[in-house]
């Protein structure tokens, strides 16, 4: 989808597989940014390199013009084809400083993030040839200035980028969307982004992983302010039903989801991490 003559969005679906009968659908959005060269924001899943290149070739363009893959964060659905783009095409991977570890070492990452159906997701680690540390503003192309906006709480070193000329703003999962499975990795954290978010104002479009592209400045606070407010009824009934902390069952965690009216899909080990960064 063109959202600006450069900048363009790609949908991917996937699943995730919670147990051997429950799957989870679940969709992902990719930048794909056309210049002089090509730059992609996010790989997608393991196989997502296939429609990035289908992508790229329906606009006449070729892979080998990727020269840059900007990495949001680490997660599986962000990192998933990353090593076989690289691979593939030679361009330079780009993550933040506080990603690197998980990046580069992916089963790392799946012992402290139990993602369902983790090795589903991603194919292989990959290294970083830059890393961000956030307030950077990098030159993509001609008339491509990306200023990276540290954005963390969904993951320690989760970023946004705001695409200054096209005046667009890509969240990646750094917004919480409201009634979608809770992930985060910091509660506050999470909080204190939000309200950074919605003091940025220098920008027409709002894109981010999870939604579709929203023009509409109402619209776009509505969508901030929903799930601000969605954390805070998550606080309430974490604070409620969180009493025994030390238990390692997921009764708690199956309370706050019942409380909430949310799916019973959402009770696994990744949910009960992320409400116990709440305590
Ligand atoms: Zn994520």
């Amino acid at each position: 989808m063109e959202i600006t003559k450069k900048i363009h969005l790609l949908k991917i679906d996937f699943s995730v597989q919670i147990t051997p009968e429950k799957v989870l659908p679940r969709f992902v959005n990719s930048l794909i940014i056309f210049g002089d060269s090509i730059t992609i924001i996010d790989s997608g899943v393991k196989d997502s390199y296939v429609a990035i290149y289908d992508y790229i070739e329906k606009h006449s363009r070729k892979i080998s013009e990727i020269k840059t893959l900007i990495i949001s964060h680490s997660h599986p659905d962000h990192i998933g084809s990353a090593s076989r783009i690289k691979k593939d095409t030679g361009c330079k991977v780009i993550g933040h400083l506080n990603e690197k570890d998980w990046i580069e070492n992916i089963d790392l990452q799946y012992k402290s993030r139990p993602v369902p159906g983790f090795y589903n997701l991603v194919e292989e680690s990959v290294m970083l040839d830059s890393v961000l540390l956030g307030g950077e503003e990098l030159t993509l192309d001609e008339n491509v200035n990306a200023q990276i906006i540290n954005t963390p709480g969904h993951s320690k070193g989760s970023f946004s980028i705001l695409f200054k000329e096209d005046l667009v703003l890509f969240t990646a999962d750094s917004l919480p969307v409201e009634n979608d499975i809770p992930t985060y990795d910091n509660f506050k954290e999470l909080k204190n982004t939000i309200q950074k978010i919605k003091l940025i104002s220098n920008y027409k479009t709002l894109l981010s992983s999870w939604t579709e592209p929203l023009n509409n400045k109402t619209e776009i606070l509505s969508l901030i302010e929903k799930g601000n407010q969605y954390l805070d009824r998550l606080d309430r009934a974490i604070k409620k039903y969180y009493v025994d902390k030390e238990t390692t069952s997921l009764e708690n965690c199956t309370k706050v989801i019942e409380a909430l009216g949310l799916p019973l899909i959402f009770v696994v080990p990744l949910v009960d991490r992320a409400f116990r960064t709440h305590l």
